[in-house]
């Protein structure tokens, strides 16, 4: 049986979790005969090592730690004891070697551990030592050796390092940076491989580079000298000395994704290519638009200049070279020329794509998910722009595909954030559905990585108010939207009222917010029949309140929405600043559930008493968050929550059910600006995410 040579990348190898979904792709690559698995670095790790060759110990330290956090991950017991032992020695080795030597360590301790895990998994393993056997400029000797060390071999799986090397005179030494991919040719062509598959973090090679053009497509088949082309003219995801020896052998090299291992690739054979333009690469200024024998080059010279005319860009030069077409530009706009070619050449639509990453998949998340698919052709009809869910994850495990995601079905284990920084295009959207506590302070790094924000989690923004306004302040430095209009009142749009107002230095007067939905779903009901206490338990029981309806009765939802309308609003509200008369006496508080319903039913002449007495007046009770200017108080307002008595002129004495309402008076509106309607549910909320996303 023939040889199948898998290359990893150090992304695909970065910690345990990647480590595991490479050996089970290497697990499914034997059914089709032997491989020869290939791997770099994990991830920083060659960054690393240079750096300790500059004598930076804490890298040293910290590069040790990924390794050995690997390692307790991957093996138990005495398995565990010695490859963290083998991992000591290497580094040990490697603080005694040269310092031109140093930086070929990484790949010894990947491909070690690779090896170690394959044997414990009682896949037969055998690691070759790249420094023996890839003779640097000496394809015969190399092509010998390889054949020599796999012949004495009947292993299942041969690991071999990739980068790293020897030269003519036996000098340990490396094949330069991005070099695996090019080790990888090596053993294929001397081998004979049946294939060459590269894996990496991106689904092959794309029209674009898809971190700086979302909406780059991979380009299904091409030729060995188109992708050598956009290799050598800065495509980062093929190392451009890898097609020639690949070529010459006549072995298809397939570029695949580690994180979609069914999801698209790029397969890069002898083949013609099937469109007249392949793709752009572009480096340092140089965009190199890669075309074919079909190209017309005469009429694509005009549509250069005309595209970039028209995107306000004057280029430095236009010119053919080969089949290629070079357009050279000021290096500080190369991006936007690149996009703008981009989508002159290969977006056949002029349709912008915009990909979404959504955290959270609850019935929000799973509305949303089907709401875009549903309205795809509405939404590019309305506004030029395609939408595509590109990722999903929840706390434990995420999925991402560029090229669409509907479900988590094949999710892998992993931190969503993390993942979505490394492998989304920059002004891709995040979305987070979540109700986490915490997710919020992820939020500043997914704007550094170039992403747009929208909010359906509350809890995000009812923070103190100087890690909110560092969270609007990192938006804004980074260049990137942050909407949460479903955080308050669902799909009603009480934020963008308010902000038209801040916007305009319109002065707020007051706010008057109804804005819980259990205690307005809670009040309405209320009257003749059951009891106050049976409202709130069958309201508990529906799901509506939190799972201990004190927090609602308390007012602490209605104080994170408060927080949020009087921020927006421009007021710098504080937990503190908010008086809250809750429904409840306090005495029922720190008394466990049951208890407080008993307590709860001997109030029961209470709540009668104050509804009775309402009603008498013609009026109806509503818990009612507010926020009125008060030149006493130090922020220039004071904010509350309370049951109010609202007379029939009042909005929100009709509400009902979960329905809220909020009064907005300003100078500009000294007659309220009113909203009011349903205040929750998933279908609504999805469709005030997919406004923000759109808007
Ligand atoms: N680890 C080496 C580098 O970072 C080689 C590779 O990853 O291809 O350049
Ligand atoms: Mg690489």
């Amino acid at each position: 049986m023939g040889f199948s040579v898998l290359k990893f990348g150090g992304s695909s190898v970065a910690d345990a979790t990647n480590m595991s979904r490479v050996l089970d792709i290497v697990g499914g690559a034997l059914d089709g005969g032997r491989v020869v698995l290939v791997s770099s670095a994990i991830s920083g790790c060659t960054d690393g090592l240079l750096a300790c060759a500059d004598g930076d110990l804490e890298r040293e330290a910290a590069l040790m730690d990924r390794h050995l956090a690997i390692v307790r991950r991957l093996f138990t017991g005495e398995e565990q004891a010695e490859a963290a032992a083998e991992v000591m020695r290497l580094f040990a080795a490697m603080e005694a070697a040269p310092a031109e030597e140093k930086v070929t360590f990484g790949e010894l301790l990947s491909t070690r551990i690779l090896a170690r895990k394959l044997e414990c998994e009682r896949i037969h393993a055998h690691w070759v030592d790249s420094r023996e056997l890839v003779v640097k400029d000496d394809l015969p000797e190399t092509y010998r050796r390889i054949r020599a060390a796999v012949a004495a071999t009947d292993a299942a799986v041969v690991v071999a390092p990739g980068f790293i090397c020897c030269d003519s005179s036996g000098r340990i030494c490396t094949l330069g940076r991005g070099g695996s991919d090019y080790s990888a040719a090596l053993y294929a062509a001397a081998l004979g491989a049946d294939s060459l598959q590269i894996w990496t973090d991106v689904p092959g090679i794309m029209t674009a580079n898809p971190k700086q053009v979302p909406a780059a497509r991979t380009i299904p088949g091409m030729s060995y000298r188109a992708a050598l082309e956009m290799a050598e003219h800065g495509a980062k995801v093929l190392y451009a000395p890898t097609v020639a020896p690949a070529m010459e052998a006549g072995i298809d090299i397939e570029i695949r994704n580690t994180f979609a291992p069914a999801g698209r690739f790029t397969r890069i054979s002898a083949q013609p290519d099937a469109s007249p333009w392949i793709g752009v690469a572009s480096q340092g200024g140089e965009i190199c638009l890669v075309g074919t024998e079909e190209a017309d080059f005469d009429s694509a010279s005009d549509s250069v200049q005309e595209t970039l005319r028209t995107a306000g860009i004057a280029p430095l030069s236009v010119r053919v070279d080969g089949l290629n077409l070079l357009v050279r530009v000021r290096e500080a706009i190369e991006l936007p020329a690149l996009q703008a070619l981009h989508r002159a050449f290969f977006e056949t639509r002029p349709l912008r794509e915009v990909n979404l990453f959504i955290a959270g998949f609850g019935a929000v998340g799973k509305a949303l998910v089907q709401m875009v698919g549903r309205t795809a052709a509405t939404v590019a009809e309305r506004t030029g722009k395609t939408l595509r869910v590109a990722g999903l994850g929840d706390s434990r495990r995420w999925r991402i595909d560029l090229g669409g995601v509907a479900s988590l079905d094949g999710a892998v284990a992993g931190d969503f954030v993390d993942a979505v920084i490394d492998l989304a295009p920059k002004g891709s959207v995040f979305v987070d559905c979540t109700d986490s506590e915490t997710l919020y302070k992820r939020y500043p790094d997914l704007f550094r990585a170039g992403l747009h924000i929208v909010s359906s989690n509350r809890r995000s923004f009812a923070v103190p108010y100087v890690e909110y306004a560092a969270l609007q302040a990192a938006a804004r430095e980074n260049g990137c939207f942050f909407r949460y209009e479903t955080t308050v009142g669902a799909a009603l749009p009480m934020l963008e009222s308010l902000a038209i107002g801040a916007n305009s230095c319109d002065e707020i007067l007051s706010i008057e917010a109804v804005v819980s939905c259990t205690l307005n779903q809670i009040l309405s009901a209320y009257g003749e029949g059951p009891t106050f206490a049976s409202l709130v338990k069958a309201a508990q029981e529906a799901g509506l309140t939190e799972p201990d309806p004190r927090l609602d009765l308390g007012g602490r939802d209605a104080l994170r929405k408060l927080l949020i309308l009087a921020r927006e609003a421009g007021v710098q509200l504080e937990e503190k600043d908010v008086v809250i008369e809750p429904m409840i006496p306090a005495s029922l508080f720190g008394v466990p559930l049951d208890a407080f319903y008993k307590g709860l039913e001997a109030l029961e002449p209470v709540f009668a008493k104050a509804q009775r007495d309402a009603l008498a007046t013609g009026r109806r009770r509503r818990f009612v968050a507010f926020l009125e200017k008060d030149a006493a108080s130090p922020l220039g307002y004071r904010a509350g929550i309370r049951v109010v008595e609202v007379p029939e002129t009042h909005p929100a004495y009709y509400l009902r059910g979960t329905e809220n309402a909020i009064l907005i008076r300003s100078a500009f509106h000294p007659t309220p600006i009113v909203i009011q309607g349903p205040g929750e549910g998933a279908r609504q909320a999805a469709a005030s995410l997919l406004n923000d996303i759109l808007r």
